[in-house]
C-alpha cells in the first residue's frame, strides 16, 4: 500500500463558475484558474500522483499550456487515472476535505462523490468528500478563496494478483524471490 497527499488553493472571483469535484454549484463567485479551477479535484490528482511518485499536476498539466485552458478537471483526473493504471496501480480509497466559508456544500456532496467515483472507475464507497469552514478565519474564512486537502491510498495490482494466485509471478512452485516472498512458496 502507498499513500499520497494533495493540497490546493484557488482565489474566488466574480464572473467565474464554481466547480467542485466536477459539480457546478450555484454561487455569486467562482474559482480563478487556467483550467476550470476545480480545487478539490486538483488536490485529489496531486494525492494520486504523489502516491505513485509521479510528480504533481503542475508537471503534467502546466498552467501556461493553452491545451488546458478552461478544461474540465474531470478530464485531467481521467488522465491521472490512466497514468496510475499504466504503472499497474489501483486506487484503494480517496478522502478529500473542501475548506470554504460559503456556499454551503452539503447538498452537493453525494453528487461530488458520484462524479469522482465515475471518473476513476471506483465504487462510491471508495470516495469520501467532506466540507468544512475555518470559522471566518484566514483567507477561506474571509471568502477570498477555497482550499482543499486530499489523501489517498493505492496498491500495486501485481501484488494483489500474486496474493490471489500464489506463484503467478513466475515462481512456479519455488520461490525465486521475484515476488518478495509473498507467493507462499518461500521457506
Ligand atoms: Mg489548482
Amino acid at each position: 500500500m502507498r499513500v499520497g497527499t494533495g493540497y490546493d488553493v484557488h482565489r474566488l472571483t466574480e464572473g467565474r463558475s464554481l466547480i467542485l469535484c466536477g459539480v457546478k454549484i450555484p454561487y455569486e463567485k467562482g474559482l480563478l484558474g487556467h483550467s476550470d479551477a476545480d480545487v478539490a479535484l486538483h488536490a485529489i490528482m496531486d494525492a494520486l500522483l504523489g502516491a505513485a511518485a509521479l510528480g504533481d499536476i503542475g508537471l503534467h498539466f502546466p498552467d501556461d499550456d493553452p491545451a488546458y485552458e478552461g478544461i474540465s478537471s474531470l478530464e485531467l483526473l481521467k488522465e491521472v487515472r490512466d497514468m496510475l493504471l499504466s504503472k499497474l496501480y489501483v486506487i484503494d480509497n480517496i478522502d478529500v476535505t473542501i475548506i470554504a466559508q460559503q456556499p454551503k456544500l452539503r447538498p452537493y456532496i453525494e453528487t461530488m462523490r458520484d462524479r469522482v467515483a465515475d471518473a476513476l472507475m471506483l465504487e462510491k464507497d471508495q470516495v469520501n468528500v467532506k466540507a468544512t469552514t475555518e470559522e471566518e478565519l484566514g483567507f477561506t474564512g474571509e471568502g477570498k478563496g477555497i482550499a482543499a486537502q486530499a489523501v489517498c491510498s493505492i496498491s500495486s495490482a501485481l501484488e494483489d494478483f500474486e496474493t490471489a494466485v500464489p506463484g503467478s509471478m513466475g515462481c512456479e512452485g519455488g520461490c525465486g524471490g521475484c515476488c518478495g516472498g509473498s507467493c507462499g512458496f518461500a521457506d
